[in-house]
């Protein structure tokens, strides 16, 4: 018997197989749904651990917006135990910080009654951790990783449609919108926001399976380094910058080896009327938004392109998914656990994940090995010890990073605009984000497998 994963219980006719998953007796195969940063990062910590991996991408190719990500202390070290590779391609596109602290500025109120006085108020400095914060641009970052991937583990324009989870034995069956088919021992969604996989496993009408939008938006662009230090001077274009003030913030780092800066200025949007997840807008737009702001802000703002995207936030806090995993599918990165970006984490979490997916499978191996347990079952268990060993780290992350949003933006209750505080509530939050225990969480991994293999 097959259960169907169709949102409506439907089980669709297909008219084509794509490259049947071939592998050996015991080698495992897992499919994963979607080539963002965290779909690579996830096959490359799969592949190093001897698994079949074919990676389903709807698009015509992998590709990332031409925009900044940095990631923190804890990612780096995730990257590097899931597969070196990943930090090797990382570190091989990344730009430090030049300073060992992060700047946090009044972006508000000026300092002199001269209109081009760019002189703003030090409100406080947060160390920047071990290994610091290495900004990069994102589609740098995965051609990188796509170099580590071998030929033939990615296929192009499959779109996810549905699955069938088989009982037993039995493989999963993947349907995709082309028609087309193709088979897995166990499935991992890293579809994204919008997650397809995470609407099959809850139900389209559970609220679940849908993000929320955070009432905020996100105007991004990249400068050329240069037009940057004409206009902010060396030390501000050169380093992580985070311009505070009321219910908007601006935030700037240097990516692509110091020849960019990322800019990413947020303000309140009562609603989000449209489908797509971005919209454009007009510098002449932003810039009456942050009109009030001092200089600083308003020429940071003012180098952005003549016309942009505004980016809505969106994220799970709401209806948070109930488990990670149901049987032998899971979800990892912002299909799991989709957060607004205040932290700069979410990618960095999704790193995380993948380690966690690499141990537990791990585990599969071993037991596989040993003979005396079904894969699926092991299968089920590891993605059982996943779940246990991610979920509430997560979660508690997409309701940080609101939090912290108050912070920057003068509205959290217990710290107002007063400076200390301030520090006081963004520094335990990081630390908690930068010094995870990952061996711990490795360790918590392996233990739940145990435990959910011996029925416990
Ligand atoms: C303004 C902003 C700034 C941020 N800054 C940072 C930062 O500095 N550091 C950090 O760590 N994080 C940051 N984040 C968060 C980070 O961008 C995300 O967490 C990360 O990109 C999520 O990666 P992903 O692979 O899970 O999803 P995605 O990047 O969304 O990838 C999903 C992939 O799945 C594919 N797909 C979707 N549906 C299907 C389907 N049905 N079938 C097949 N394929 C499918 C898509 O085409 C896509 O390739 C930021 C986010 C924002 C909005």
């Amino acid at each position: 018997m097959h259960t169907s994963n169709d949102e409506n219980g439907v089980t669709h006719a297909t008219n084509g197989t794509t490259s049947p998953v071939d592998h050996p007796s015991k080698q495992i195969s897992i499919a994963i749904v979607g080539g963002g940063i965290v779909g690579c990062v996830t096959a490359l910590g799969l592949l190093k651990r001897g698994v079949s991996v074919k990676l389903y991408e709807q698009a015509r190719s992998l590709r990332e917006i031409g925009a900044g990500l940095a990631f923190t202390t804890n990612a780096q070290r995730c990257m590097e135990l899931t597969n070196s590779d990943i930090l090797a391609a990382m570190k091989a596109v990344s730009t430090e910080n030049e300073l060992a602290y992060y700047t946090y500025k009044d972006g508000y109120h000026t300092l002199s009654d001269d209109p081009n006085d760019m002189s703003e108020r030090e409100l406080f400095r947060l160390h920047a951790g071990k290994t610091g914060f290495d900004g990069c641009h994102r589609a740098h970052f995965l051609d990188e990783l796509v170099k580590h991937i071998p030929e033939g583990v990615v296929e192009f324009q499959k779109r996810l449609h549905s699955y069938e989870q088989g009982d037993g034995d039995g493989p999963i069956t993947l349907h995709f919108e082309d028609g087309t088919s193709a088979t897995a021992d166990a499935v991992i969604g890293c579809d994204g926001i919008r997650s397809r996989v995470r609407q099959l496993l809850f139900g389209r009408d559970n609220p679940s399976s849908h993000p929320s939008f955070c009432r905020k938006v996100a105007f991004r662009g990249l400068v050329k380094m240069d037009k940057a230090v004409a206009a902010l001077g060396p030390e501000k274009a050169h380093n992580q910058c985070m311009h505070m003030g009321p219910r908007a913030h601006v935030l700037n780092f240097p990516i692509a080896q110091h020849t960019l800066i990322n800019v990413v200025a947020f303000a309140d949007e009562a609603e989000w009327p449209h489908e797509k997840m971005t919209a454009p807008v007009s510098r002449q737009e932003i810039m009456e938004v942050f009109k009030e702001w001092n200089p600083t802000v308003r020429t940071i703002v003012s180098l952005l392109e003549d016309s942009t995207d505004k980016w809505a936030i969106f994220d799970t806090y709401d209806h948070p998914a109930p488990s990670f995993s149901v049987g032998r599918i899971c979800m990892a990165g912002d299909a799991a656990h989709a957060s607004s970006p205040h932290h700069g984490a979410g990618a960095g979490f999704g790193v995380e994940d993948a380690l966690a997916l690499a141990t537990v499978v791990d585990e599969v191996n071993a037991t596989l090995a040993d003979g005396k347990v079904g894969r699926n079952t092991a299968l089920e268990a590891a993605f059982q010890a996943y779940d246990a060993a991610r979920r509430q780290r997560c979660q508690w992350l997409v309701k940080s990073s609101r939090e912290v949003c108050d912070v920057y933006e003068w509205a959290h209750p217990e710290c107002g605009s007063e400076p200390e505080k301030c520090l006081k509530e963004i520094e335990w939050r990081a630390h908690k984000i930068w010094y995870f225990d990952i061996e711990g969480m490795v360790r918590d991994a392996r233990s739940a497998y145990q435990r959910f293999i011996q029925g416990g």
